[in-house]
């Protein structure tokens, strides 16, 4: 117990080393086990050694929390369609923020308790107390107010990735004024508390954090959430290495920056994406104007598409030397990914060049597609990101886009107008032949409609996507070809 007490040090140093090779495993899918292994492995150094750091811990408190913890995250985990892993890691974001302002509560609380007990009182128990320097302060108002934005804006994320009812977009001429007012007051609360210590301004800081964090997602459009979602994971580990410093636990500093600093990163690699700035993405929808928020509403105009069968598509596909299939949002409702993999296989049986084109943002997390290709165990060289496939488009005999749709939307590209212009895009409308599998002429996340879906090169498969997949792959056994 001593021994790990007074090397505590080089055991978190152990686990920050280990958390850093868990990021590097998963950047890439081939990696991604060992990461994770190497992650639960940092996690359970880092979660033991602090049982034996901690002064007097109320063990049954810690285990009996923990136990608890783990029931509903075990039980989550079996559970979660894949689909709904967006909003259950949005959710996962809020708890961190909730802890770090109930950590900032309880330090507080503590600390103002023992100066009421008073130096004699203290000294007759062999309580050491120390009066909180500036710097204790100045952690505690920046962890608190961080881990409160991030709590309410990621419950306000998760709501509305989960489509609930009171997660309403906010817009109007008077949010960005509310948004700054709030802000405003919240930092001199904040402030105040830093130089004086102010219980009132603690309280009233907290409070206006709270109602900030949710005023200031609420009016981002749908479009922009997923950067939303990594932005708040960024936040959550900050928050966290706020949690830190006000413990004076190095090991969660080190893990809390890692979060953080990965999570900006990604939010910025998703911006650039997406064609959009950060602070356009934060700040831009008070402005009333999102994809999400006004997209659609416009006069309907009848076009005309053309349609086609199943058997229609398998004939078309086992006939073309190249087909690149796009998958999106979709596939993943329909859970249609391994049917896709068949499909792909006997293709590839008969000869035809198959790959798989994955756009940043296809379905709602970052990574969902590779997730679900992964799990259908698709070979990762047939998987190419968008840059690498964009180019091939225009030799490409048939492309089979499957549940995608905002992704190969052309307006990002030709239309000024539009609100996801200048968004890059898989290149579908380039292939010689497009081949479109969804249920309706419904509009995708952004709520916009697609030129693609009315191109002369088009024809659309309408039904879900795992059923007509099947069929495709049923009409080409049965063409013997
Ligand atoms: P979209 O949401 O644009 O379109 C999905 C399409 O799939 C819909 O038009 C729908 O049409 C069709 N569909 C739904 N269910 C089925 C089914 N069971 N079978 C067949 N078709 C189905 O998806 P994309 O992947 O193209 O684009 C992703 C969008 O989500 C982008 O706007 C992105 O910004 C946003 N987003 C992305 C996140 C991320 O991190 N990746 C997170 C949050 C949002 P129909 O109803 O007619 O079947």
């Amino acid at each position: 117990m001593e021994f790990i007490r007074e090397y505590a040090n080089w055991f978190y140093l152990i686990g920050a080393i280990l958390f850093i090779l868990t990021l590097r495993g998963l950047s890439g899918p081939k990696t991604a086990i060992a990461g994770n292994r190497y992650g639960m492995l940092a996690m359970a150094i880092a979660v033991l050694t602090t049982f034996f750091v901690a002064e007097n811990p109320v063990i049954w408190m810690i285990l009996g929390a923990m136990v608890l913890g783990a029931i509903v995250g075990i039980a989550r985990a079996k559970t979660v369609p894949m689909t709904q892993m967006p909003e259950t890691v949005a959710l996962m974001h809020s708890l961190v923020g909730l802890s770090a302002v109930l950590i900032a509560i309880a330090a507080i609380i503590h600390n103002n308790k023992l100066i009421e007990l008073g130096p004699d009182l203290l000294a007759a128990n062999r309580v050491t107390f120390h009066e909180m320097s500036k710097v204790h302060l100045f952690e505690l108002f920046v962890g608190c107010f961080v881990g409160a934005i991030t709590f309410t804006a990621s419950v306000f994320a998760y709501g509305k990735l989960a489509a609930k009812k009171w997660a309403k977009t906010i817009s109007g001429a008077w949010v960005k004024p509310v948004q700054a007012l709030i802000f405003i007051a919240m930092l001199a609360a904040g402030i105040h508390f830093f130089l004086t210590g102010n219980m009132t301004s603690f309280w009233a800081m907290t409070g206006l954090a709270l109602v900030f964090g949710w005023v200031w997602i609420a009016p981002v459009g749908g479009g922009d959430m997923p950067v939303v979602v990594s932005l708040l994971n960024s936040f959550s580990g900050w928050a966290a290495a706020g949690i830190g410093f006000t413990l004076e636990n190095n090991m969660l500093i080190v893990a809390g920056s890692l979060v953080g600093s990965s999570g900006a990163i990604l939010s910025y690699i998703m911006c650039k994406a997406m064609n959009r700035s950060i602070i356009n993405v934060l700040f831009g929808g008070a402005m009333g104007g999102t994809a999400t928020a006004t997209a659609g509403a416009g006069e309907q105009v009848q076009r005309n598409h053309r349609s086609g069968s199943a058997d229609d598509a398998g004939f078309l596909m086992s006939n073309a030397d190249s087909v690149v299939i796009v998958p999106g949002y979709g596939m993943a409702q329909g859970r249609a990914q391994n049917a896709v993999k068949e499909l792909a296989n006997l293709l590839k049986e008969q000869g035809v060049t198959v790959r798989f084109a994955i756009h940043p943002v296809a379905g709602r997390m970052p990574g969902h597609m590779n997730v679900l290709l992964a799990e259908a165990d698709v070979p990762y060289e047939d998987i190419l990101e968008m840059d690498e496939i964009n180019s091939d488009f225009p030799a490409t005999d048939v492309v089979l886009v499957i549940g995608a749709n905002d992704v190969v939307n052309p307006a990002a590209k030709d239309d000024p107008s539009s609100p996801i212009y200048g968004m890059p895009i898989l290149e579908a409308h380039k292939a010689r032949t497009i081949l479109v599998i969804k249920r309706s002429m419904a509009t995708g996340y952004a709520g916009l409609d697609n030129d693609l879906f009315y191109n002369d090169k088009t024809m659309m498969i309408f039904g879900d996507a795992k059923k007509v997949v099947e069929d495709m792959t049923k009409a080409i056994n049965g063409t013997g070809h």
